[in-house]
């Protein structure tokens, strides 16, 4: 199977893209699926300018990586089509019309190419109790697992709370990611050479098993690496030590924690997911567009464009932050809410990544995040539906 002239596999999909990793190199082509009408080079440019410009300084700081577009031929694109059908899950497959404009980005599941990379993907989903979950301390995530077993998507709820991974909190952190371990549905998965090694799917054990034939002599302490990494400042000099077993149950309510230090990775993703929040904003005064365009991307671009602003300069992001219109930070936070968090890490060395210290080992690892590309505006009024269900269902808890 070749596509732009090289050798390529299928990786994963969303609901939006398919992603394969092309042999040989350090990136990945995101394939686009149409949802019922064709996407233009503008739309596909805006989006590409909407990751690199925006969002990925406004969660690092930097320019960590830039998204290129590529086109495709309609042969290719034809012998996608067939090659893929074999591969792609049945219930993704409603979406196979795909794009002749492709996305070029980093593969942010590797470090080093032809040496052996593992990564850990995890979808952390929004790690704060939003305005109108306040008064009764339980999250968006928690009370979406009572309405997904409602309506079937999911078998058993997950004990997982985003509030304890983003709490700063180790144990609690380390809670949130064991929880995620015994029920990952699509927030957690873990990779070899882009090979799923555990997902939804598999048995826990075999994610023992996996762990501790891979230099770590347990769970505990491949939750502790993670944990470091997550509150780290990209920096190397870590130690790798490992921390009690993890104690505590998981309580009934959510509670929101403000101990994650400012420059962590962590705290930096938080805040965009809260940013609308800290703006005062109430999802119901802007959540009425009932359309799924993405009209806002380029205005949010032009804005950057005319008043030259660069968004790695932390002045010029608080002058952005200031500037945007209060629907369009909305829209921001929704992205930070709902993307994922790779982390990659291998033996090899590579230059300019950071390492861990453990025994007499280094770990080189890097931390990405993808899924920052533009929701349609009428994300937030799905999202204001949902939360009225939400709160009825759990007046329905409280009655039983
Ligand atoms: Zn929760």
């Amino acid at each position: 199977m070749t596509l732009i002239g090289k050798k390529y596999k299928y990786i994963n999909e969303g609901n939006a893209h398919i992603v394969l990793h092309i042999t040989d190199t350090d990136y990945v082509i995101r394939i686009i699926k149409e949802n019922g009408r064709t996407t233009d080079i503008n739309t596909v440019s805006n989006c590409v300018n909407f990751v690199n410009i925006i969002m990925v300084p406004l969660i690092f700081g930097y320019n960590k990586y830039n998204h290129e577009i590529v086109k495709l031929s309609s042969q290719e694109i034809a012998n996608l089509t067939l090659n893929l059908k074999e591969i792609r899950p049945k219930h993704r497959q409603i979406k196979s019309v795909f794009s002749k404009f492709a996305i070029k980005a980093p593969n942010l599941a590797m470090i080093t190419p032809n040496s052996i990379n593992y990564c850990l993907e995890l979808k952390p989903k929004e790690g704060f109790l939003s305005h109108s979950f306040k008064n009764i301390s339980k999250c968006y995530y928690c009370l979406k697992q009572f309405l997904k077993v409602k309506e079937k998507q999911i078998e058993h709820r997950s004990s997982y709370c985003p509030l304890d991974l983003f709490s700063g909190d180790k144990q609690r952190m380390k809670r949130g990611l064991l929880n995620l371990l015994r029920n990952p549905q699509n927030n957690l998965k873990l990779f070899i050479n882009e090979n799923v090694v555990y997902n939804e799917s598999s048995n826990i054990k075999k994610f023992e098993d996996f762990i501790k034939s891979n230099f770590f002599n347990s769970v505990n302490i491949f939750l502790d690496f993670i944990i470091n990494i997550l509150l780290g400042k990209g920096n190397s000099n870590l130690i790798l030590e490992e921390s009690p077993e993890l104690t505590s149950e998981t309580p009934v309510n959510c509670t929101e924690s403000k101990e994650l230090d400012t420059e962590s990775f962590l705290y930096k993703l938080l805040l965009m997911q809260k940013i609308a929040e800290i703006f005062k904003i109430e999802t119901a005064n802007v959540a009425t567009d009932k359309n799924d365009h993405l009209e806002y991307v380029p205005v949010l671009l032009n804005l950057v464009k005319e008043q030259n602003l660069d968004l790695t300069n932390e002045n010029d992001r608080i002058k952005f932050l200031d500037t945007v219109e209060e629907k369009h930070l909305a829209l921001i936070s929704a992205v930070a809410k709902d993307c994922s968090i790779m982390i990659a890490y291998s033996l090899t060395p590579k230059d300019n990544s950071p390492s861990i210290k453990f025994g007499d080992m280094n770990i080189f690892y890097t931390v990405s995040v993808t899924d920052l590309e533009p929701k349609g505006a009428k994300t937030l009024a799905k999202r204001k539906k949902t939360e009225k269900m939400l709160l009825e269902i759990n007046e329905n808890i409280l009655k039983s």
